[in-house]
């Protein structure tokens, strides 16, 4: 990665945007710019209250060898189209100068201030891989093979670890095994994140998001049931899994780290709370854990790998919670809490001396309205939205045009109660019901200007993440 001497001069600010794949990075990053470059309404971002924004654009990015984040093309599909636009699968760029007046006397008499603020946006799954760099081969085996045999994933991993168990890890380094047993790995871990169990924990981290390595030997091994002791023979199945696994740490999980993760400033971490809680306690826990590790990765010890690495401290993190207008705005706070709960204690466990963490609440885009509506002699906060095609509630099908009002149902106002069986009389996860709704039309002004995309506490976010060097 090449830095080029004209991006000196400037301030510049790398904010890293990452969470687990549809915890919204794309359409975050993507609201994001929408509202910087065309004057949406940012009340709680004090720079746009006082009157201090002057604007923002588009610039090249820096780095010839990194994708460009595809803002245009996401912004038609929002926009035009009014579709969600295709989920982030591998590492990418975007490079916006915001243009600003500084709060001070003296900052003005300097004239314009100039921020770069280079987003770079890439999956949370490869945080996840971190605690790989630190396990050998037979540790990494042992531990997936035992989380497959859990209980609540039996149905899922059922075929992998039949197959797994027929395999004779002494037998010959047959690349077509290896690929038979890693497809059924990965289909496993796939089903383990898809679907109704909404888990987390699902490392390694590229065998779901592979970006530009899929199908490579160093992401083509998968554990097995090694034997007691001893060491892997010469030429066998064990001993290339084995060699494919440190390949692995070494030219995916490392390079990672040293050249995207150690040189970013600031970070958001998006989470789709609202995934987890339809997918029920366990995938709460799941979540929690995988938050743990995420956190682990911004205050890694300084005798450690990754320690070594970092070049710079990340100063602000911020942990938000997306996809708030699915909830009446009653619930938001809530929807805070719970995230809140959620890493307490692995920010306390890390002992954030040095950064400043915050959580937060938000839907970067705002598809939703609300009302009351009255049923039964009962007034019900609902939301109103246009469910996407496809959308199935009480055996309904959508049609992707009517607008519909739903209530949504309230979240707990004591986080705790989620985390434990609930009580007699106490609404369980089942009371949640969530659809997912079209993105909205953009409104236009009585002079026919389009405003920008809306959202939900957008502007807090970017408060916290950039306010402080716009001042
Ligand atoms: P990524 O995998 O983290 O890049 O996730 P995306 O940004 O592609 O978001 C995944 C999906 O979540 C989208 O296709 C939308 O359906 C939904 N989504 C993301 N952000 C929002 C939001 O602010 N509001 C609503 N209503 N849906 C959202």
């Amino acid at each position: 990665m090449a830095d080029f001497a004209w991006s000196l001069g400037s301030p510049s600010l790398r904010l890293g945007v990452t969470g687990l794949s549809r915890a919204g990075k794309t359409v975050f990053i993507t609201a994001l710019i929408h509202n910087l470059t065309h004057g949406g309404r940012l009340p709680m971002f004090e720079p746009w209250r006082a009157g201090r924004l002057l604007g923002a654009d588009i610039r090249p990015q820096l780095h010839p060898d990194v994708p460009t984040f595809d803002y245009r093309g996401h912004v038609r599909k929002l926009t035009d189209a009014r579709v969600w636009p295709d989920s982030t699968r591998q590492i990418s760029e975007l490079r916006l100068t915001i243009a600003y007046e500084s709060a001070t006397f003296l900052g003005r008499s300097l004239g314009r201030g100039k921020l770069d603020l280079d987003i770079v946006d890439y999956p949370g799954e490869w945080l996840l891989d971190l605690p790989l760099l630190s396990k050998d081969y037979r540790a990494f085996s042992s531990e997936t093979l035992e989380r497959g045999r859990e209980p609540r994933r039996t149905a899922i991993a059922a075929d992998w670890l039949a197959h797994t168990s027929g395999v004779d890890p002494l037998g010959p380094a047959d690349d077509e095994a290896a690929g038979r047993l890693h497809e059924l790995f990965a289909a496993y871990l796939g089903a383990a994140r898809g679907g109704s169990l909404a888990l987390s924990m699902v490392p390694p981290g590229r065998f779901l998001m592979p970006g530009d390595l899929a199908g490579s030997p160093a992401l083509t091994f998968a554990p097995l049931d090694l034997p007691e002791s001893g060491e892997a023979p010469r030429d066998s199945l064990w001993a290339l899994m084995e060699s494919r696994f440190e390949a692995y740490k070494d030219v995916v999980v490392r390079p990672f780290f040293r050249t995207h993760f150690a040189r970013l400033d600031r970070q958001v971490v998006l989470v789709d709370v609202l995934a987890a809680l339809n997918g029920g306690r366990e995938a709460l826990v799941d979540l929690e854990m995988a938050l743990g590790e995420i956190l682990g990765c911004f205050r890694p010890g300084r005798s450690s790998w990754l320690g070594q690495v970092l070049t710079r401290r990340i100063d602000r993190i911020l942990f938000a919670a997306t996809k708030a207008d699915h909830l009446h705005h009653a619930s938001h706070d809530r929807l805070e809490l719970i995230l809140r709960r959620l890493t307490d204690r692995a920010i306390a466990r890390a002992s954030f001396s040095g950064a400043e963490v915050d959580v937060k609440a938000l839907a970067a885009v705002r598809a939703t309205r609300e009302a009351t509506v009255r049923r039964n002699g009962e007034s019900l906060p609902c939301i109103l939205g246009v469910p996407q095609e496809g959308e199935l509630l009480d055996d309904h099908l959508y049609d992707g045009k009517e607008e519909i009002a739903l209530f949504p149902g309230d979240l707990p106002d004591n986080p705790q109660a989620l985390f434990r069986p609930p009580e007699a009389g106490e609404p369980g996860f089942d009371a949640l019901r969530f659809l997912r709704f079209r993105p909205p039309p953009l409104e236009v002004t009585a002079e026919g200007v389009s405003l920008s995309l809306p959202h939900i506490r957008l502007d807090r976010a970017l408060d916290f993440l950039i306010g402080d060097r716009l001042a």
